[in-house]
């Protein structure tokens, strides 16, 4: 049996995604930008996904761009509001727990000429909206901050934040990357104050490759890939029909049930806290705070290193992550931030579930650990 704790690096597609792409595939398979009828079917699916999306964010349709993943979205929010907006207001402000499509694209604009302020947060792991407005000034273009942190789940105060922000600076564009909280929180376009959002679809069972950008109306961006102007010019490209109704269609299953599912997901996790506090083999360490997705659960075990860990499960069945599985063991400094000591970080594993985990599941992940916690501290 295999027990997959995986889901914030990605999550199986779910029936009504794999069923979108294959009718898509085999029977609706024109250019969106045909002239003819087939080509108008193509682009009808497209534009009921866009409807679909915008439904669950309570914005307009044609605010809603699809991209090829949450690393374009961010790409294309980034670059795009420097390039339109940069010249003549150089300064980018975000914080030092994003994720690395944000993080290494501050940083490439940086090397080009861009201000960037990068806020840490405080002794508590927590983001203080007052250091981001306290930062922002008429020489600020943009303000990039996560909603919730693919490392531990934090949940950053983006809507008071950008809320504090537009009262001062009605002009300081938002940009929120919403791949860990989409479908797992409400996330709402005006509620969160942001301009601009991204959005993953594998992370939300649909597939791999597709994403959205939610653009607010008078917003400006400069875009990144050029073309045939689909996308009303903001992305050029074929859009990818089976991808983009797909992440409909997963999106269409999954809106309905948001408070259902946190709340299972909350249950889910303090079982599997509970079940880790028992079990006597080592000191555990919780590193999500209060402020937490459920869906994100963060644990160090004393002793054993993270890959060490890992694997042991692997061979179980088990598959859980060292971190942020983007960065492929590679050490992103970014639980360090979040207030987790350099020791704990270097044992650390993301648990991360979804509400159709199952308790069994848990206990089996439990059960492993305790065996992990025997057999290698044994050997020490
Ligand atoms: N932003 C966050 C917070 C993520 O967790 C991820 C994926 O791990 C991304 C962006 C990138 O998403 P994609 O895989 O769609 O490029």
């Amino acid at each position: 049996m295999n027990v997959y704790l995986d889901n914030a690096a990605t999550t199986k597609p779910c029936k009504e995604a794999i069923e979108a792409i294959n009718f898509s595939l085999t029977e609706n398979y024109g250019n969106p930008s045909s002239l003819h009828s087939f080509g108008l079917k193509a682009q009808l699916a497209v534009d009921e996904a866009r409807k679909i999306i915008a439904s669950a964010l309570s914005c307009d349709a044609q605010n809603i761009y699809f991209t090829s993943g949450a690393t374009e979205s961010n790409n294309m929010a980034l670059r795009g509001i420097a390039g339109a907006y940069g010249k003549r207001k150089p300064k980018i402000i975000t914080t030092t727990v994003e994720h690395a499509s944000v993080k290494e694209t501050v940083a490439d604009l940086e090397n080009k000429g861009f201000e960037i302020v990068r806020i840490s947060p405080d002794e508590n792991g927590e983001i203080n909206p007052a250091d981001i407005v306290n930062a922002a000034d008429e020489n600020t273009c943009l303000i990039s901050m996560m909603l919730v942190n693919n490392e531990n789940g934090y949940i950053l105060p983006v809507a008071k934040t950008f809320k504090a922000v537009k009262r001062r600076f009605p002009d300081i564009i938002t940009h929120c990357d919403c791949v860990q909280g989409f479908m797992k929180l409400p996330v709402k376009c005006a509620e969160l104050n942001a301009d601009i959002i991204s959005l993953s679809a594998h992370k939300i069972h649909g597939a791999k490759g597709v994403g959205a950008l939610y653009i607010r109306k008078g917003v400006r961006l400069t875009p990144i890939i050029t073309g045939g102007k689909q996308e009303k010019g903001i992305r050029s490209g074929t859009e990818s029909v089976p991808l983009i109704t797909a992440f409909g269609a997963a999106v269409k299953k999954l809106e309905p049930t948001i408070p259902a599912r946190y709340e299972k997901a909350s249950e889910l996790k303090a079982y599997l806290l509970d079940k880790l506090k028992k079990l006597d083999g080592g000191e555990i360490t919780y590193n999500s705070g209060e402020n937490c997705s459920p869906y994100i659960i963060n644990v160090s075990f004393e002793g054993i290193r993270s890959e060490i860990m890992l694997h042991f499960l692997e061979e179980k069945g088990i598959y859980v992550s060292s971190g942020s599985a983007c960065s492929k063991g590679a050490k992103s400094g970014v639980l360090e931030e979040l207030g987790v000591s350099a020791k704990n970080a270097d044992s650390a594993i993301r648990v991360s579930i979804t509400a159709e985990t199952t308790e069994e599941e848990l206990d089996l992940f439990a059960q492993a650990v305790s065996e992990a916690q025997k057999k290698i501290m044994k050997s020490k």
